[in-house]
């Protein structure tokens, strides 16, 4: 068994992004990225601090915008509008989740799809699931980096994926990421009647529900590849959707919590950002 290392392999991946930044920057401009983010949700905090430092580290120009918790939406959307049309900005991140009285959809789809470095806007998503490759199309940055790790660790072509949760920022993009590699995919759910029946046919097992230790070693298939996508806080302590201990002794390849998703995904956003920055031009 080995531990795959998200933080080295994001550490590697943004030493190459540093250098196409620092290009585009000597080209004329750098890449922008807008963060906003309304109220003061200690864990949005944490994550949009977190995107800012790595930003700065690469050379990204960012901004974030903290607005009030009671915000009328009217105010949100006028903000949007304005870097929608902020030439210095490529891409604009609204962090989720949003207070009630704000309709994320709308919010969303507020934002231009070649801006939308979440990936979430319906053009990029509709361009992912009809299988559209030309013209600029983005993906979500969660289920980017999930690819990332299993592309350097394992054979998509022809393996069996099993993909726990079908949400639209983690499941659903990556069941279709991998069935554009050619893996035959299952995707379960909440529903799902006999789950460990499932799990232990995937070489490949994602899990994200958000669900502490769901999935065991007992529902592993021997010489797995797994990648626990699940962030829980357990008495303090983060935990993922997998219990690590007995998974490792059935996988070939997993993932730990932290340090095994997490970075990824905050590389990705960097990632989308730069290609949002090549789409626009300096
Ligand atoms: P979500 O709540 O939107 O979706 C969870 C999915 O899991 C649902 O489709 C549900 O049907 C399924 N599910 C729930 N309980 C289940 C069960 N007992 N058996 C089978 N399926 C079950 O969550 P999400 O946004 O997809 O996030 C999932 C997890 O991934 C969360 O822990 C979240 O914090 C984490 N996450 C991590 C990152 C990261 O960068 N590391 C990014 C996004 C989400």
């Amino acid at each position: 068994m080995a531990v795959i290392d998200g933080k080295k392999i994001a550490a590697e991946i943004r030493t190459e992004l540093k250098a196409e930044v620092e290009e585009l920057t000597g080209e004329g401009r750098a890449p922008g990225l807008s963060v906003i983010m309304v109220g003061q949700d200690s864990a949005s905090r944490t994550y949009v601090n977190m995107k800012k430092k790595v930003a700065k580290n690469l050379g990204i120009k960012s901004d974030v915008y903290v607005m009030e918790e009671d915000i009328p939406e009217a105010e949100l959307f006028d903000l949007i509008d304005n870097l929608n049309n902020d030439k210095t900005v490529d891409g604009i991140l609204v962090q989720l989740p949003l207070p009630d009285h704000i309709n994320p959809d709308q919010v969303i789809e507020t934002v231009e799809p070649d801006k939308d470095v979440d990936g979430f806007h319906p053009l990029n998503s509709g361009r992912l699931f009809n299988g559209q490759k030309e013209g600029l199309r983005f993906e979500p940055c969660t289920p980017l980096g999930i690819m990332e790790l299993i592309e350097r660790h394992t054979e998509i072509d022809g393996a069996r994926a099993v993909v726990v949760g079908r949400s639209n920022i983690v499941g659903k993009p990556v069941f279709k990421l991998l069935l554009d590699q050619n893996a035959t995919v299952t995707i379960c759910h909440s529903h799902t009647k006999d789950l460990e029946a499932e799990t232990l046919k995937g070489d490949i097992l994602v899990v994200a529900a958000g669900y502490p230790r769901l999935v065991n070693g007992d529902m592993v298939k021997e010489g797995a590849t797994v990648i626990d996508v699940g962030v829980n806080r357990v008495n303090g302590e983060l935990v993922g959707d997998v219990d690590f201990e007995s998974a490792k002794k059935k996988a070939a390849y997993i993932t730990p919590v932290p340090g095994g998703v997490g970075p990824m995904t905050i590389t990705m956003l960097m990632k989308n950002t730069i290609k949002a920055r090549r789409y626009h031009g300096a």
